[in-house]
């Protein structure tokens, strides 16, 4: 293990611990593991509010994931059409819901609480259009883990800090396992993507106000450090994850 980078780790997430503080621990109040899997399946490329709105007209309508298996795909599909993709994400989640049926003969996943992590990932993995992002989440909220989802915001901010050097999530993610100390991982993941949306944003980075500013590797880092731009606060952060 590179000590240098896992030093350079450790003060990172120091100070993103002192201007973000801890995040809420979900240990105390978890949701179920199917729940957490169809949250975060709705919110794949679109926003905090519309995933949650199409979550919340899902549960309303059917109450229950055994009635989802069973129902007509096109009452799915208008039930979560307010968050886009959704002729693709009804059918991944009705087959999903169906398959599990068969394979497991209950939609009741508690069991997966006996589990290894590993074990888990690589239940999950064989459905279509689950990925580690979706299954680490599904280990920190529902199943009180610690767990290190990549989505855009921490794969970008890791590459930018020069903590990584990788060209997709799934390969930071790889990479981020082993190197992020005991207890630390979602902390870690909940802060970072804070940190990708209100100061280390994809387009426009805040370089002018950023606390990790000497630690970053990020070519056009001066550039934008001339731009003065308002250090405007990101609404919603984990509004879906937080709330079902
Ligand atoms: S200095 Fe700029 S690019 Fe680097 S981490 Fe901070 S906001 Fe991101």
């Amino acid at each position: 293990m590179n000590k240098n980078l896992v030093s350079r780790l450790n003060v990172i997430i120091k100070r993103l611990d002192a201007y973000f503080g801890r995040p809420f621990d979900h240990r105390m109040n978890p949701a179920s593991v199917l729940d957490v899997l169809i949250a975060t399946k709705l919110s794949q490329n679109t926003t905090d509010k519309s995933s949650f709105k199409a979550y919340t007209n899902l549960k309303k309508k059917f109450k229950t994931w055994e009635k989802v298996a069973d129902a007509d795909i096109d009452i799915i599909k208008e039930c979560i059409k307010v968050c886009g993709l959704a002729n693709t994400k009804a059918r991944n989640i009705k087959l999903m819901l169906q398959q599990m049926k068969k394979n497991y003969r209950t939609l009741d996943l508690s069991f997966m609480n006996e589990y290894e992590d590993e074990k888990i990932y690589a239940e999950f993995l064989q459905y279509e259009g689950i990925g580690v992002k979706t299954i680490s989440c599904v280990l920190i909220f529902a199943l009180g883990r610690d767990a290190f989802p990549v989505d855009t915001h921490v794969h970008r901010v890791l590459n930018r800090l020069g903590i990584a050097k990788t060209m997709t999530p799934v390969k930071t993610f790889e990479l981020m396992k082993d190197i992020i100390p005991e207890g630390k991982k979602y902390e870690l993941h909940s802060n970072l993507i804070k940190f990708g949306r209100n100061i280390c944003r994809s387009n426009n980075p805040l370089c002018s106000v950023c606390f990790l500013y000497d630690f970053c590797r990020f070519k056009e880092k001066k550039l934008f450090r001339k731009r003065i731009a308002p250090l405007k606060t990101a609404e919603n952060n984990f509004i879906i994850l937080e709330n079902i």
